[in-house]
């Protein structure tokens, strides 16, 4: 479902991000991205989701080439994908449910469809009485629930997380993995960097290690492999 084919990607100030990467990733896998400070990591989700287009190769999500995606195709593959960060990126003047009704709204879903599954993905990311506060007055491991409400709520078949238990402890980094871990078996492929060497020693799904834009490691049931 995701294929990236002799991907380079060099920023316009000529920094090599990634140089030759080649990957398969089939739908409903977990898959962990390891590897160094500015070994390409980001850039490497970056690709998947858009947000960055490479410089030479090609890579294919659902069976569309993105790197040469028409304009106006990019929001049928965005809605495809969700997005979490490390800093949640939620808005702070909306309540909690008018941020996940925000990721429907700007997909055009019909209102009463919105009315129904907010409420619905609410309580499966566990904050069914929390749709009227605010960002600021959740917890971080609540608000990067939200965001995980948000990516999700228009049934993606991937998720990219980029370091998502960044900025948790390590207890609410587990809640979150857990969490996670649940909408992977519910047939959601995440794909998703960190430096969280416990979850990825415990949980042992598939391991994709990046340096220097290559990369140099992928195994199933892999470990972190690193003493960062
Ligand atoms: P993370 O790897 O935690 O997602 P970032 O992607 O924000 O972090 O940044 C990783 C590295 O890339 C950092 O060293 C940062 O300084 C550098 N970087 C990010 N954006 C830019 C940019 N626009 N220009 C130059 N360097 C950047
Ligand atoms: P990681 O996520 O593994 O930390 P990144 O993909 O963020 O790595 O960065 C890979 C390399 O590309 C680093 O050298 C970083 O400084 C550089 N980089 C990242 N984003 C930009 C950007 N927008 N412009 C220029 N250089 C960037």
């Amino acid at each position: 479902m995701i294929e990236m084919q002799d991907v380079w990607k060099t920023y316009t100030n000529g920094t090599h991000a990634l140089q030759g990467v080649s990957v398969k990733i089939d739908r409903n896998e977990f898959v962990y991205v390891v590897g160094p400070s500015g070994a390409g990591k980001s850039t490497f989700m970056k690709l998947i989701y858009r947000e960055e287009v490479p410089t030479k190769g090609q890579i294919s999500v659902n069976g569309f080439n993105i790197g040469k995606l028409q304009q106006r195709k990019i929001p049928y593959v965005r809605r495809n994908i969700g997005v979490i960060f490390q800093d949640f990126r939620l808005l702070p003047r909306l309540t909690v449910s008018e941020n996940i009704a925000f990721a429907m709204e700007v997909i055009e879903a019909p209102k009463k469809l919105i009315r129904k599954r907010v409420p619905e993905v609410l309580e499966l990311v566990g904050l069914k009485n929390k749709g009227n506060r605010e960002p600021s007055q959740l917890s971080g491991g609540e608000q990067q629930r939200v965001a995980i409400a948000r990516a999700i709520v228009n049934n993606p078949s991937v998720i990219i997380a980029d370091e998502p238990t960044g900025n948790l402890d390590p207890e609410t980094s587990w809640g979150i993995m857990q969490l996670l871990d649940e909408i992977n078996f519910r047939g959601t492929t995440i794909v998703m960097a960190t430096h969280n060497k416990d979850i990825v020693n415990t949980m042992r799904k598939r391991v994709i290690a990046i340096e220097h834009g290559k990369i140099v490691r992928d195994q199933m049931r892999g470990e972190y492999g690193y003493d960062f």
